[in-house]
């Protein structure tokens, strides 16, 4: 007998069967299909017929079922009703199929609701569990009329956003003080003790207690110090945060740093958490904690964990994932024709923190990452080096757009930083150069883009110097005469409490180079409760910042904890983040403000104040797929008998791609956590359940469309439909 034959034969829980029970009695059709039914494909074709007579009559849901009419647009036009349909025909469509299960390190899983509905009601059996059970009462009721779509009222979300208080909220900005204070209290007393030596960081003579404070508080605003003085222990963490963490917290700590699972955070990143917590701002600060604190499930899954993004594994002389020939090992990534990610091996390899999903935990694991921030300086060899990958971007037909990031780009010093614009500049020219030589509808694409990918301005403001502003307004002034057009910095903001009065200068002094400063947030299981992003979204607009991504949390079971279900990141652009969307009319409007870049800020806020709206929402709520690309088109097609969904993502229809998608079709993701654990989680985190309301029925999304403000301008010239570098079998 096959294993999953085997589970079939399991035993439901009495908790189970009170829910078969309850599913049974609110919906009597599906009881008298599943004791009529003498066998699983009986079950499966009378539940079939069943919901296929409703979904005829509804010719528009119709033709969405079977991919005849897809795209945003029908989707706005199902109903609640509709989505229910689907996803039992879909369930149907997809009974048995197998999938490999990462989460349970390549177990298989079979997805056949009904059939596990049918082994419950007649032979107690079929292993289902609670959550499953949960999803399919729920299913139903969406199905029945019972369970209906209730849209929150504006007054409701803007009531959510208020509960998270701001880092430039003048009682946060107080306590912050407080709590660099006592940092640097006890870093001073270890200084006393000897405990820490720095060369550099030292007091020379005998000072009283309130002078040497006054020092500390001055070396607080040098980036150098917060390196320097780095959290790289669980104790050392526990203590600087007032020994406020609990046993349990601390024994998963210990067990981290036991299993190889680097700690590095900053003493300013580490003011940022509450030991002291006011009444306002209680929770206010877990989406920034559960980014420092490791997760039970992080620990038991290091040493397991499995590359997510297939297309970051590179072989020298062979095609990446998504079909591109690449350069070198390490340096370049690529997905898309346009653009591709350049990773230097200066400095910038490291991050300023080590953010707790981080997909590039699987690299900590391999031990191709650390901290080691001495040894990450560049050899002699990089200067060659960059050369090549320099040329890689001259000879490319495609290539436009390069981003600059790690690890994070701006750990690097300034003087990498100047180098590799530098050689980014000649490269530019001289791509020009050779294009003239080139016939129309033949030229290569130029370069129109930069960016930096930093999560710096939240880690450590205090890089963001007068220094690195001048190497940036520089860079911009010179490539801006070659026609180079959009200069980018893009961030990682988390949590609206993340800026602070440090953050909110380091991010000035960007726009004041004339640099456009997005921001890519990661949907943490903390930053998904009702009306965190909406506000995170607010305040960053407040600074100038706009919206780029909000990003499911990649990765297996080891980002189990951190993971909210995809259903919740529909619910949040259909029930948030709505409050800020941009009509089309103004589409131009915007689409001008990084060509006046200083004056992100004024320019945001006015068309906020003109449309009477709370942020401009300008992001797309995504995932990035693990083959190729950004997508949150996807349909629910199948369920585990632990209740977790099971997912079939398209590619996102309006970009380019590389070409293999065709070959690739859609791709299947098994999530990590049931609807109703990432419930019971937000129930922990002092969330009302209820205000979720209708979370399980989001089970289709379509992607968002990109705002044109993130469009690459246009040239005057036709650029060749050749694809270099690119090897598709
Ligand atoms: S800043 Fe980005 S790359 Fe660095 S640890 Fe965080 S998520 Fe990972």
């Amino acid at each position: 007998m096959k294993e999953i034959e085997k589970l079939d034969k399991i035993a439901i829980t009495v908790r189970s069967h009170k829910l078969l029970k309850e599913l049974l009695h609110e919906n009597p059709r599906l009881e008298e299909i599943m004791r009529n039914a003498k066998n699983e494909t009986e079950a499966l074709v009378g539940v079939q017929n069943w919901i296929m007579g409703y979904l005829k009559a509804k010719p528009d849901a119709y033709r969405y079922f079977v991919n005849k009419q897809t795209g945003r647009e029908t989707f706005e036009k199902l109903d609640w009703q509709d989505y229910a349909a689907i996803r039992i025909l879909d369930y149907i469509d997809n009974a048995g199929r197998e999938f490999p299960d990462l989460n349970l390190r390549g177990e298989i899983a079979v997805s056949n609701p009904i059939k596990l509905i049918w082994l419950g009601v007649n032979f107690g059996t079929g292993g289902a569990k609670p959550y499953f059970f949960k999803d399919m009462l729920q299913l139903f009721r969406q199905f029945s009329g019972k369970a209906t779509r209730e849209i929150p009222s504006r007054e409701k979300v803007l009531e959510w956003m208020e509960r998270y208080p701001s880092g430039l909220d003048p009682r946060i900005i107080k306590l912050r003080e407080e709590n660099r204070d006592r940092i640097l209290t006890i870093i001073i007393e270890k200084i006393n003790r000897g405990e820490i030596k720095d060369d550099h960081y030292f007091f020379e003579d005998e000072k009283t207690k309130e002078e040497k404070l006054e020092t500390a508080r001055k070396w607080w605003k040098e980036r150098l110090f917060h390196l320097r003085f780095a959290v790289r222990s669980p104790k050392l963490l526990n203590e600087l945060l007032g020994n406020s963490l609990d046993p349990d917290t601390m024994k998963i700590l210990y067990d981290a740093e036991k299993a190889g699972i680097p700690f590095f955070v900053n003493p300013y990143y580490l003011s940022l958490l509450h030991v002291r917590v006011p009444y306002f701002a209680i929770g206010a600060d877990l989406a920034i904690r559960h980014y420092i604190v490791y997760s039970q499930q992080l620990v038991n899954e290091f040493g397991h964990i499995v590359a997510w993004e297939k297309e970051d594994l590179v072989e020298p002389g062979k095609p990446n994932a998504a079909g591109w020939l690449l350069p070198s090992h390490n340096n370049v990534h690529r997905r898309y024709p346009e653009v591709a990610i350049l990773i230097p091996d200066t400095m910038g390899r490291a991050c300023g923190g080590l953010c707790s999903s981080c997909q590039r935990m699987f690299d900590f694991q391999r031990g191709n990452l650390n901290f080691d921030l001495q040894k990450l300086k560049p050899r002699e060899s990089w200067s060659e080096k960059l050369e090549k990958l320099m040329n890689y971007f001259e000879e490319d037909s495609q290539l436009r757009d390069i981003l600059i990031t790690g690890g994070d780009a701006f750990m690097s010093s300034d003087q990498s930083i100047k180098k590799i614009l530098n050689a980014i500049l000649e490269m530019a020219k001289r791509k020009q150069e050779k294009n003239k030589k080139r016939k129309e509808g033949e030229k290569h694409a130029e370069l129109v883009r930069v960016r930096f990918g930093t999560r710096l301005p939240v880690y450590l403001p205090q890089r963001i110097t007068p220094e690195l502003t001048e190497i940036l307004a520089d860079f911009k002034t010179r490539a801006s005469e070659i026609g180079v057009k959009q200069f980018l910095v893009q961030t990682h903001f988390e949590s609206p409490m993340e800026v602070t009065p440090e953050a909110r200068e380091g991010v000035r002094l960007l726009i004041s180079a004339g640099w456009t400063v997005t921001n890519q947030l990661v949907f943490t299981a903390p930053a998904s409760r009702r009306g965190h992003s909406a506000k995170l979204r607010q305040v960053l607009n407040d600074i100038g910042i706009l919206n780029y991504y909000t990003f499911t949390v990649k990765g297996y079971m080891e980002n189990n904890f951190m993971f909210a279900t995809n259903a919740r990141a529909v619910q949040e652009q259909l029930e948030e983040k709505i409050l800020g969307k941009i009509a089309e009319k103004d589409y131009e409007t915007i689409r001008q403000f990084p060509m006046e870049a200083e004056l992100m800020m004024e320019n945001i806020n006015a068309l906020r104040k003109y449309n009477n709206i709370p942020f401009l929402a300008t992001d797309r709520n995504v995932l990035n797929l693990p083959g190729v690309g950004k997508s949150l088109t996807f349909r629910v097609i199948g369920i585990t008998r632990y209740g977790r969904r099971i997912l079939e993502f398209d590619h996102d229809a309006t970009r380019v791609h590389s070409p293999i998608i065709h070959k690739m079709g859609k791709v299947v993701i098994i999530e990590s956590k049931s609807i109703s654990e990432y419930l019971n989680q937000l129930e922990e985190m002092g969330e009302i359940i209820s205000d979720y309301e209708g979370i399980y029925g989001y089970s289709i999304g379509e992607t968002e469309e990109r705002i044109p403000v993130f469009e690459y301008p246009e040239y005057d010239f036709d650029v060749t439909p050749e694809l270099s570098n690119l090897v598709i079998d």
